[in-house]
């Protein structure tokens, strides 16, 4: 009962699979809603939010999620994983899209994606250094990637990352949004952690770097501590 769950249902699920069992680690496909029972924790993965939104309703999923949630079992959104957990979301197509919620932030959508698309960046997050030396800073695959523009006081920011002033988001009605939403010294938001929610707006899992999902693991153990282990090992391969 103490497996790694993936959300199946559309995205890059396969990746984060393969990326927990480079650690060990058996990831457990998840498409219904009772098979949220097998795991103790959960990754959301990327891919593109509405359809998955859309797969989730069909399956019945967001109730078992919302509970899930509530339970404080531990959860890490990628990318649309990320906006799923928000509890607001912005930005173009946002129209009838159901969220989980839990973390209280507001997510623009598609922060990145009209102006850049695509990019990599390398982001300082000091909770995924390791100490024994080794990168000191994380390579993130941003792809038409969401950024979280406010946060609650229970959040904790773990990334940031610096906008350009070339980059200063209008709307189609030609408002700012970074104005609107008093985003200070044009930096956004690109992970956070409430409790044991965690949220990037980039892609760990398009990467051989396994530092989230390691830091992601420690979460899911330490959640798991008094119950008993909380990881089940890969058998066989
Ligand atoms: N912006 C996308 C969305 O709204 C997310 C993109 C991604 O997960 N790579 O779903």
């Amino acid at each position: 009962n103490m497996a790694v769950g993936v959300l199946a249902l559309q995205g890059s699920f396969n990746e984060h699979i393969a990326a927990l069992r480079r650690l060990g680690v058996k990831g457990v496909e998840i498409r219904k809603p009772e098979e949220l029972d097998n795991v103790s924790s959960l990754i959301i993965p990327g891919g593109e939010s509405t359809t998955m939104a859309k797969l989730a309703e069909l399956h019945n999923l967001f109730p078992a999620l919302r509970e899930f949630v509530k339970l404080g079992k531990p959860v890490w959104g990628t990318c649309a994983g990320l906006i799923f957990l928000a509890n607001k979301a912005y930005g173009q197509k946002t129209g009838g899209q159901e969220l989980i919620g839990g973390i209280d932030c507001t997510v623009h959508r598609n922060y990145f994606g009209s102006q850049l698309q695509s990019f990599e960046a390398e982001l300082s997050v000091p909770v995924v250094v390791s100490k024994e030396g080794g990168p000191e800073t994380f390579r993130g695959i941003f792809i038409r990637a969401p950024a979280v523009l406010e946060v609650g006081p229970e959040v904790e920011v773990l990334a940031e990352y610096p906008v350009p002033s070339t980059n200063v988001l209008y709307s189609s009605s030609g408002v700012q949004i970074q104005e609107e939403n008093g985003v200070p010294e044009n930096k956004v938001i690109v992970a956070l952690k409430q409790g044991n929610l965690l949220a990037t707006a980039f892609h760990p899992e398009l990467t051989a770097d396994t530092r989230w999902h390691s830091y992601f693991l420690k979460m899911a153990s330490e959640a798991g501590e008094g119950t008993s282990s909380s990881i089940v090992p890969v058998s066989g391969n």
